[in-house]
């Protein structure tokens, strides 16, 4: 994830930013239901602050008190500061009572507000296209799914309970700060400002250095992330000194950043505590001619310090805040956008045929397809092709002539641009998506893809209602049973992330049993065995012999051993089919697929002479 956003993000930002627009309705729609909880967590903040405001106004009459009875030592000092004692104890405890309120109401809002936009933004992600896919990369739709979210969360929380509170206090303490002095208040009414601009330049020159640190370390992390995940390649290829120097250079730069920002950031808490020292000192010494005037006492001297003191303060965490909104909006944006994304292919709705009427033959008429990210590069142009009913049909072609493309068609990934695949004279379009890909069709690619749970759950994926007896009757038929029950813990053995666990011939036996235990009329072999070795093809191949009886299968292959059982062989180039028949009929012929054939055998003879 790192790494893509390290890689991706500085380009991909600039381009992307004008137009990604924050969606207030879809926001409306997260916050609406907490409604209720928000307007008492916002009583509860403004009573929280005005509170803070009250409270240095008490402290300044108590000092009042204690004053007087420095200079005149008259009268009882407890029982004349009691009632303000107890006024200001009883403050600190509603202080704290609100304070305690609101924030469990935030984070209660917040936490359900994040867990909705996550769920409604996953189940919106798996809904895509897988166009949608082709374009993106998905560190950056996980990273959506999970920093996005969770920086929207936080500037909420801040906006509501910071920001309230500050605003509700500098008003506030502004207010009473020109009721206690109207001179004073002028005076920092002049300073403040002009203090708080300078702050405010140094911290954006903070925070952009602080940008750049974080990308820093996500580039390190990225070099880190890609050396240990593709740990077996970098210890194939001796490359460990490369890596770690790699490491190492971008960790220094690193700490090269940071150390910079280090002393930005130290430099500006110096200065920043000579300032408001400086304001201090500032008020008391005017404040003090003031008083020592006459025109002001010494209790509204110390309740203005305090309460300028807050307004001080509230301003900095509004100038943080003021950047913290910018990043959650924009945060918030990306969450989002996808949000608001209907795919062009649904999952469901349409027609299902009756399980007793589906034949499965199948027709590509005139189809021609481009990728839609790369449009334009027509990639089957005016395509025809018949997979009759239970009858095995085979595809073969060079690399990178379009055979994956036929068989995602079929699978409905895509819709083609021109033309049409119908199922038993259904055009594809108009047949419920989920029920073609979950019953009608099993597929099985070149490299299989399991998922982090036991070899019973990933089998089970193909049919989810399954008992363990049709789990272990398609094992059987994938010839996986055997192996699975040689593992000490059976069908619970947990394959690891991605399968890495299990050698290839494995993995595809698994994915065989998972796409045979749906039953599926229509079989697509993409290319299944040519990632084994010719040990665990044979294997392999026996386990689809037997799975394709009965079926129409669309055998994709390029090596063309494999292909001979087939009815039909269609061989395809530069998008459209160019010769079709059995394997005597195009050996005859003599055309591209005897070519095919001549040049395979005599690449197998070569690698197999003896020395
Ligand atoms: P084959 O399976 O025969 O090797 P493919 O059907 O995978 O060929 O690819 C046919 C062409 O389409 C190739 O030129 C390939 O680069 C391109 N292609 C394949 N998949 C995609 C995709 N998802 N997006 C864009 N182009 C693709
Ligand atoms: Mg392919």
């Amino acid at each position: 994830i790192a790494l893509c956003e390290a890689k991706e993000s500085p380009p991909a930002q600039p381009t992307r930013a004008p137009e990604l627009r924050f969606n207030w309705k879809l926001f409306w729609h997260f916050l609406h239901p907490h409604l209720l909880a928000l307007g008492a967590a916002i009583v509860l903040a403004l009573g929280a602050a005005l509170v803070n405001v009250q409270i240095p106004l008490l402290l300044g009459q108590l000092v009042e008190i204690v004053a007087k009875y420095t200079r005149d030592h008259m009268g009882s000092f407890v029982s004349e500061s009691r009632k303000l004692s107890v006024q200001l104890l009883l403050l600190y405890g509603v202080q704290g009572l609100l304070t305690f309120g609101y924030l469990v109401l935030l984070s209660h809002i917040g936490e359900r507000m994040a867990m909705d936009m996550r769920k409604a933004l996953f189940s919106s992600l798996l809904r895509q296209d897988i166009a949608f896919f082709d374009a993106k990369k998905t560190g950056q739709l996980v990273s959506r799914l999970t920093t996005d979210v969770q920086e929207f969360k936080s500037s909420f929380k801040l906006v509501i309970s910071q920001g309230l509170r500050s605003c509700t206090q500098v008003i506030g303490s502004l207010v009473s700060l020109s009721m206690l002095s109207p001179r004073l208040t002028l005076m920092l009414a002049v300073v403040t400002p002009a203090l708080m601009g300078v702050g405010t330049l140094m911290g954006s020159g903070l925070r952009k250095l602080s940008r750049q640190c974080q990308e820093q370390i996500a580039r390190a992390t990225g070099v880190a992330d890609e050396a240990l995940g593709n740990v077996r390649t970098v210890r194939a290829f001796a490359m460990e000194k490369r890596e770690e120097e790699r490491y190492q250079a971008e960790l220094e730069s690193c700490c090269c950043k940071a150390e910079e920002l280090g002393r930005g950031i130290a430099l500006f808490q110096g200065l920043s505590n000579i300032a408001f020292n400086c304001m201090v000192l500032g008020t008391l010494f005017i404040g003090g001619s003031l008083v020592a005037g006459q025109q002001l006492k010494g209790g509204d001297l110390m309740s203005f310090l305090v309460a300028s003191q807050t307004v001080q303060r509230s301003m900095a965490s509004l100038s943080v805040l003021f950047g913290q909104v910018v990043r959650g909006l924009s945060a918030g944006a990306r969450v989002f956008e996808y949000m608001a994304l209907s795919p062009v292919i649904p999952l469901t709705g349409g027609y299902c045929i009756p399980n007793k009427d589906i034949r499965g033959s199948i027709t590509f008429q005139n189809v021609t397809f481009s990728y839609p990210c790369r449009p334009g590069f027509n990639v089957l142009k005016d395509f025809t092709l018949k997979l009759p009913s239970g009858k095995i049909v085979a595809l073969v072609g060079q690399s990178g002539g379009g055979k994956t493309t036929v068989a995602s068609l079929l699978e409905r990934f895509y819709d083609p641009e021109a033309g049409s695949v119908t199922l038993d004279g259904h055009d594809l379009r108009t047949l419920n998506p989920s029920w073609l890909r979950g019953q009608v069709i099993g597929f099985i690619s070149q490299e299989p893809v399991l998922f982090a749970t036991t070899i019973m759950e990933n089998i089970r994926f193909g049919k989810l209602d399954a008992s363990d007896e049709e789990v272990y009757t398609a094992a059987r038929e994938a010839n996986a049973h055997e192996f699975i029950s040689s593992f000490p813990d059976g069908y619970s053995t947990v394959v690891g992330e991605r399968g890495t666990t299990l050698s290839g011939g494995q993995k595809q036996r698994l994915a065989i049993a998972r796409a045979l235990i749906k039953q599926p009329t229509v079989l697509i072999l993409d290319e299944a065995t040519s990632a084994l070795d010719a040990e665990s093809e044979r294997v392999v191949q026996e386990a689809l012999d037997r799975a394709s009886a009965g079926r129409t299968v669309l055998v994709i292959a390029h090596r063309l051993s494999t292909v001979r059982a087939a009815h039909s062989i269609i061989v395809m180039a530069n998008g459209q089919v160019c010769e079709a028949g059995t394997h005597e009929e195009l050996l005859k012929k003599g055309g591209l697929y005897s070519e095919l054939i001549r040049r395979q055998t005599l690449d197998a003879s070569l690698t197999s002479t003896p020395p």
